[in-house]
């Protein structure tokens, strides 16, 4: 083998087809060559969107199926006929089978495949999209937290004023049990604001939490 086909032949077995054998995809995992020839990755062939369905062929005449858009006049290889073929995937009927290009994909050559720069526009176009979503999704979630903060913001001197007098209560109670001597109920009263104190400042603290961690 000359060097450039040697060259040529190991920049091909560096890629394996989505189809290949479980051992050469797991060697081009690890950076080594394909083993088989036939696990290369190769050409991809898709059908047209909007390709008829087998259902609408049966019922066309050949005329009707001539006139379809050359788009769908692609190739598919029949490796069961003999001799193996690539045929039309519209042009056929009972029995009966055109070998492509068939006519329409002859006359109109250039309209069955998409330029593989124009499809590849088409990709970078719907990335540059869905980039643009993502960005506008982030914007929307800062917005809602900014939001979030502002609501608490303006809940807040309600909140205040409601503990205040809350503590006002519980400062009244415990006088009145002073004044009754029964320091025990005092004690008790103190107690239980000293806990509705700590409660509030784990409430104040938790609040605050998802505004500082932000939006990543
Ligand atoms: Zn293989
Ligand atoms: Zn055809």
């Amino acid at each position: 083998m000359s060097d450039r086909l040697t060259e040529i032949a190991a920049r091909a077995a560096a890629s394996a087809d989505p189809g290949a054998c479980g051992t050469c995809r797991s060697r081009v995992r690890d950076g080594l060559p394909v083993e088989h020839d036939e696990c290369a990755a190769r050409a991809t062939l898709l059908e047209a969107p909007g390709h008829p369905y087998y259902e609408d062929l049966v019922d066309l005449t050949a005329e009707e199926k001539a006139a379809l858009p050359a788009r769908f006049h692609t190739p598919a290889f029949d490796n069961l006929g003999r001799p193996n073929a690539w045929l039309c995937r519209v042009c056929w009927g009972d029995g009966w089978v055109t070998q492509w290009p068939c006519a329409t994909a002859q006359k109109h050559g250039a309209e069955v495949f998409a330029a593989d720069h124009l499809a590849e526009d088409e990709s970078r176009k719907q990335a540059a999209q869905l980039e643009q979503a993502r960005s506008i999704a982030v914007e929307l979630e800062n917005e809602n937290a900014r939001l979030s903060a502002q609501v608490r913001d303006m809940e807040r001197p309600a909140a205040q004023a409601k503990r205040d007098e809350i503590r006002q209560s519980y400062a009244e109670l415990a006088s009145q049990a002073e004044q009754d001597r029964d320091y025990e109920g005092a004690f008790n009263v103190q107690c239980t604001l000293r806990e509705r104190e700590e409660q509030w400042k784990r409430e104040d603290e938790e609040a605050v939490r998802p505004v500082e961690g932000g939006v990543s």
